[in-house]
């Protein structure tokens, strides 16, 4: 199948009889015969549902369309994105260690890794992603475990080079994750340059009708846990907790996914509600279509913002000349998002009065959906952070992120147009 099939028909396969859409399996829990069943279930022997903090089937159809989509072996749903990043190095790192990450990431992300995953003892780098490969191999100490991403950053729009931090990440013996929230699968498989797993926050374009937070992890299925195992103790020695499992040994390609269900899940319980996997679902059966019109309508407002007097700057991936438009013609042939961030001539007084002036577009703490909506990060979002924070992040007191929806393209420019009018 390829990718505009996956979205609409992944995952769910309906037998004789069967509803066609997929349905909710309202229920925290499943029916066995036996103790016998039940028990092999909680040893792991056999497969099948028990308890729907774990698993549930309506999750894992969703989380297999996904899975589908980006070209993986195994893949699981979170409560949200927030979860599926903190999970995705969770279930590698422990206390005492150590991993890198782009300094350009998302806000929320920065904070987990920055500050809370520091008090659990695990002490993360942040880098600038635009440095040569040979002044980020710097950063590496011996007990690094992973190199952390996002395909495109949010919210700064910068595209991540993916196969210099794949090549980084294997050539020290860890693996690559890339967030592709903004890129989505219908735009960027980062599997395909290098990465080993990928985490989204379904709760943008995937969901794409700001309905439902939700988060997924996919697992390309290619890094070797088992070459390295001195590193990775969790995967290759045996879990106690059930009953001396060894993930790795047990699971082969499908170990690093069966942990982080069978022992995160378990433990922290972050799962998604199968009503909003299946809302999940719905938004993903058009993801291919809205993309395309995202793309295209960020462009003619990207175009528009470029040529106006009163924008001090615009950075937009697929914008001819803009800082990311090479590496967005590489990993992004198709388009990047319908994400973009400009800059108003007049700084931070002039950008309050300008978007306070709109009415298409709204002010949320949200992106990536069909409605055009925008926000201020300094003011809004990256509150938490120091100027310095900021700045080293890339990004400007004066950046507002603009979040182009799939209403008509001269509808979203006018309303722009009567906001400029009035600074
Ligand atoms: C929004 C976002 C997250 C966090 O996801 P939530 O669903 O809000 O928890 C993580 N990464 C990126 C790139 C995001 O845009």
């Amino acid at each position: 199948m390829n990718t505009d099939t996956k979205c609409v028909q992944g995952g769910w396969t309906p037998h004789k009889g069967e509803p066609r859409q997929l349905p909710v399996y309202q229920s925290t829990t499943f029916k066995y015969d036996t103790s016998e069943e039940m028990g092999k279930l909680f040893d792991l022997e056999a497969e099948g549902y028990f308890y729907t903090r774990l698993q549930n089937p309506t999750n894992d159809s969703v989380a297999e369309k996904i899975c589908q989509l980006e070209g993986g072996v195994a893949a699981m749903l979170t409560s949200s994105g927030q979860a599926a990043n903190f999970f995705a190095v969770f279930n590698i790192c422990e206390a005492g260690d150590h991993f890198i990450a782009s300094s350009s990431i998302y806000g929320g992300t920065f904070n987990l890794f920055g500050v809370t995953m520091k008090k659990m003892g695990i002490e993360c780098t942040f880098v600038d992603q635009t440095l040569p490969e040979e002044e980020l191999a710097k950063y590496f100490k011996p007990n690094t475990k992973l190199v952390f991403g996002e395909t495109i950053t949010n919210p700064t729009v910068s595209v991540l080079d993916i196969e210099k931090f794949a090549h980084l990440a294997h050539s020290h013996s860890v693996p690559l994750i890339v967030d592709n929230t903004f890129a989505t699968p219908v735009n960027c498989r980062p599997f395909e340059f290098g990465a080993d797993i990928v985490t989204h926050s379904t709760t943008k374009y995937m969901d794409g009708h700001a309905v439902s937070v939700g988060g997924c992890i996919v697992d390309s299925g290619n890094f070797d846990w088992m070459k390295y195992a001195d590193k990775y103790p969790g995967l290759t020695t045996p879990d106690d907790s059930y009953h001396g499992i060894t993930y790795a040994e047990r699971f082969g390609k499908g170990a690093y996914i069966t942990k982080a269900t069978a022992q995160l899940m378990r433990d922290l319980g972050s799962i998604q509600s199968p009503q909003n996997a299946f809302y999940l679902n719905i938004g993903l059966e058009s993801l291919h279509l809205r993309m395309k019109k995202h793309c295209e309508n960020a462009l003619a407002v990207a175009k528009y913002l470029k040529a106006n007097p009163k924008v001090a700057w615009v950075n937009y991936p697929d914008l001819e000349g803009d800082e990311n438009y090479e590496l967005a013609k590489k990993y992004l042939p198709n388009g990047s998002s319908g994400v973009l961030a400009f800059g108003i001539k007049g700084g931070r007084e002039e950008s309050i009065k300008f978007m306070d002036s709109l009415k298409l577009a709204a002010i949320v703490t949200h992106v990536a959906d069909a409605k055009t909506c925008l926000l201020h990060p300094a003011s809004h979002t990256h509150r938490q952070m120091t100027d310095e924070q900021l700045l080293k992040a890339g990004v400007a007191p004066d950046l507002i992120r603009l979040s182009v929806g799939i209403e008509d393209a001269e509808d979203i420019i006018a309303d722009l147009q009567q906001a400029f009018d009035k600074i």
